[in-house]
């Protein structure tokens, strides 16, 4: 079988590049031996969102009454909270399934092993080999949740994000190894469902990537609704028993839960597919080395997403893929990590994109802040949602906006404002001068936007325009 492109792996890199190969009139093969969509739809972002709807509906009945509903709140069903999800993974998996048969992609269930820069071998579910050649290889294998030393995963008592989606009995105590995205996202959504959640970081703070105020205000939400945070702390081992896990830390405390999940950050995906042996390089952490058009050292082989690893994002690794599928029919397109917005789903929401203010100041670059409080949004108060805020970042010599943050409710449905303004090379004043929709989450961009001339509306305390 001979084809334009062979893409080996289904996520949200090998499926996209493999509809896109279709709508540009190629022929596609795209290879995969789990289910079409990866870790996205099946282990990671589409099966933990449908869970964070679960988490966010349980808040709200807990807080019915101030919103007017007397409502007796029961237990939370687990088990119905995964069959929702499966069906909600179940319709989008069918959904992609529709989309790359309408686009004339062959889907291949096997194993792939690149045995030349042309040429796939693809061992099937049943054992059977086929050997599929291409002009162009696309890499899309993913990356897989990082072991620690000492914690044997088992899937029950001891899980990691591949498998806690499909347990449906909730613990009564959960321990979160790892304070990162995926430890808050879920210690977020276990201790909205009923768990008593506590979370152990190696690092002196949690979402250590972010400014230090967004980890200190979902840091104290959490804590609020009852989830612990242990900050430098260093786990040694675990042990599951029939009663539970005991968890022993450094310095000799012992830790006992229902419990544990390992999210102690991801592996990639690129051993054992004889990327090596085609002479593709892989750095000194085991990610595909490409260049910005998504080419490997070798040519007419490309590879995108986790991967490569530059950030282990969904839509990254989608817009990776568009980039490596257009040049492997010829285009030229070129891959710009410069405006990538990004969402943390805990409580509040965390979304950002562009520069940090300590970037800013490492780089001596001379900028401008704008904030605005969600306490003082109409939107936020209406829903019930006051905590939170948000802060724009801007050149002062140029105006254009280099990068924001938001925490609070629906931060991740505004951000993309804020990123399609980056692209454009907006200023805030350009987003002062586009009307917004009252009431909405959106104002708090444009208030935020007034606040770096010091004209915020809703805002008080700071110099006006004329005085700075
Ligand atoms: P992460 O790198 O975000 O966090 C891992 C955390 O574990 C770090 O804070 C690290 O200091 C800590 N850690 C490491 N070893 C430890 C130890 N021995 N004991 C205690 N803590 C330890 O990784 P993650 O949370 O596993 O997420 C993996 C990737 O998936 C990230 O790149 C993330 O961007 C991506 N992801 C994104 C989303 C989203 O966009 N909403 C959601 C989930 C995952």
């Amino acid at each position: 079988m001979t084809y334009d492109v062979a893409i080996l792996g289904a996520g949200p890199g090998g499926y996209v590049a493999a509809i896109r190969g279709g709508q540009l009139g190629a022929k596609v093969c795209l290879i995969d031996e789990g289910e079409l969509g990866g870790t996205c739809l099946n282990r990671g972002c589409i099966p933990s969102k449908a869970f964070y709807e679960s988490a966010g509906r349980m808040e709200s009945l807990r807080r019915g009454a101030e919103f007017g509903i007397r409502a007796e709140l029961g237990a939370f069903d687990l088990a119905a909270c995964v069959g929702r999800k499966d069906k909600v993974v179940g319709d989008l998996v069918g959904g992609i399934q529709k989309l790359l048969k309408g686009h004339g992609v062959d889907v291949l269930r096997g194993r792939g092993t690149l045995m030349a820069p042309d040429s796939i071998q693809v061992t099937g579910l049943d054992g059977g080999k086929t050997v599929v050649t291409a002009r162009a290889v696309i890499i899309a294998t993913g990356s897989r949740p990082a072991d620690l030393t000492g914690l044997p995963v088992d899937g029950r008592r001891i899980v990691n994000s591949d498998q806690i989606w499909g347990l449906t009995d909730l613990p009564e105590r959960m321990v979160i190894v790892g304070g990162g995205v995926i430890g808050c996202e879920m210690a977020h959504i276990y201790s909205a469902f009923g768990a008593k959640v506590t979370v152990l970081e190696l690092l002196d703070r949690i979402l250590a990537t972010e400014e230090r105020e967004v980890s200190r205000t979902v840091q104290k939400t959490l804590e609020a609704r009852g989830v612990e945070f242990r900050t430098g702390v260093r786990v040694q081992g675990a042990e599951a028993g029939a009663s539970g896990v005991t968890i022993a830390l450094q310095g000799g405390e012992v830790l006992r839960c229902d419990r544990a999940v390992v999210a102690v950050g991801r592996a990639y995906n690129s051993k054992g597919l004889g990327l090596e042996k085609a002479g593709i390089e892989l750095d000194g952490k085991g990610r595909v080395v490409v260049n910005d058009e998504m080419e490997t050292a070798v040519p007419g082989v490309y590879a995108v997403g986790d991967v490569v690893g530059q950030l282990m994002l969904a839509h990254v690794a989608t817009s990776e893929a568009l980039v490596a599928m257009h040049n492997a029919l010829g285009k030229k397109y070129w891959m710009d990590y410069s405006v990538v917005p990004y969402a943390v789903f805990t409580a509040p929401e965390v979304a950002s994109v562009g520069a940090k203010e300590a970037e800013l100041k490492q780089k001596k670059i001379d900028y401008k802040v704008g904030r605005f409080s969600f306490a003082a949004s109409g939107k936020a108060l209406c829903m019930g949602e006051p905590e939170g805020f948000i802060k724009i970042l801007s050149d002062s010599d140029t105006g254009r906006i280099l990068g924001a943050t938001v925490v609070g409710a629906h931060s991740s449905d505004i951000i993309g404002e804020v990123a399609l303004a980056m692209r454009m090379e907006a200023s805030p004043g350009d987003i002062v001068t586009t009307i917004h929709v009252h009431p909405t989450m959106s104002e708090v961009i444009l208030e935020a936007s007034e606040d770096t001339m010091g004209l915020s509306i809703h805002k008080m305390g700071r110099r006006s325009a004329k005085e700075e």
